[in-house]
């Protein structure tokens, strides 16, 4: 005969063992869940990694693809060039940073020039190192403001080819990026920066003299005054611009 306490171990029992085997169906469920999560995280990881690419990826046209007259950022066409943007710094004439940051941007047609000029250059060990590019109209004025004399600083009323994305400040680099002598600091204005200045040494004029006889055979012409200044013959009449880059 059953007592009572042997029928109610019994009772508690299969209780349990109920208990238990509902614990194991929910726990396979629950791993079952975990296991479609990680494979959908994983698929996740494979698609982001291939979206994330494509999104950030700026989209550059090539060159050859775009209008003489679009303005390009020089450093998306090549990565053989020398920066050192003056007016983002305080470091020149002006004693003041006006702008936001160095970027050099010229007309394509322009940016195709000094690519052509930057490629023989480097045939012979040197490379064109930048001190301003396209520079907005409003940055024209400031200049004039403080320097109204032609001679150093085009008068704003006409423009400037620097305005025209046209004109370029440069000098050369060795190809590991040690600037050559040219006798002066950019932007000294003064004889001394003249083409017509020959009280110089020997190697000074020599430097001078490559800029200029390769930057001329590329379609760029000089000015009497500044050794540094070139501008891109077919942008002479080319609309002064205003705009200002992005400094994400
Ligand atoms: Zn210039």
């Amino acid at each position: 005969m059953w007592n009572l306490n042997k029928v109610c171990s019994v009772f508690v029992l299969l209780i349990i063992l109920s208990a238990c085997k509902e614990a194991s169906k929910q726990s396979e469920v629950i791993s079952k869940k975990d296991t479609l999560a990680i494979a959908s995280d994983v698929e996740n990881v494979i698609v982001d990694t291939l979206q994330i690419p494509s999104a950030e990826k700026k989209q550059i046209p090539p060159l050859a693809s775009l209008p003489d007259t679009t303005f390009v950022r020089l450093a998306d066409y090549s990565n053989d060039f020398v920066y050192e943007m003056k007016y983002a710094t305080d470091d020149n004439f002006l004693k003041a940073q006006v702008y936001d940051c160095g970027e050099c941007y010229v007309r394509a047609v322009t940016a195709k020039g000094l690519i052509k000029a930057n490629t023989a250059f480097m045939e012979k060990g040197y490379r064109i190192k930048f001190f301003d590019c396209y520079r907005p109209h409003d940055v024209q004025k400031k200049m004039w403001k403080i320097v109204p004399n032609p001679t150093y600083v085009a008068n704003p009323a006409k423009g400037s080819i620097h305005n025209k994305g046209g004109a370029v400040d440069i000098t050369l680099t060795t190809l590991d990026g040690t600037e050559l002598d040219m006798g002066t600091a950019f932007d000294f204005f003064g004889r001394k920066a003249r083409h017509a200045y020959t009280d110089l040494p020997q190697e000074v004029l020599d430097n001078r003299k490559l800029l200029k006889t390769t930057m001329e055979s590329f379609g760029f012409g000089a000015i009497t005054s500044e050794w540094w200044h070139y501008n891109y013959k077919p942008t002479l009449n080319y609309k002064v611009a205003n705009f200002t880059w992005d400094c994400d």
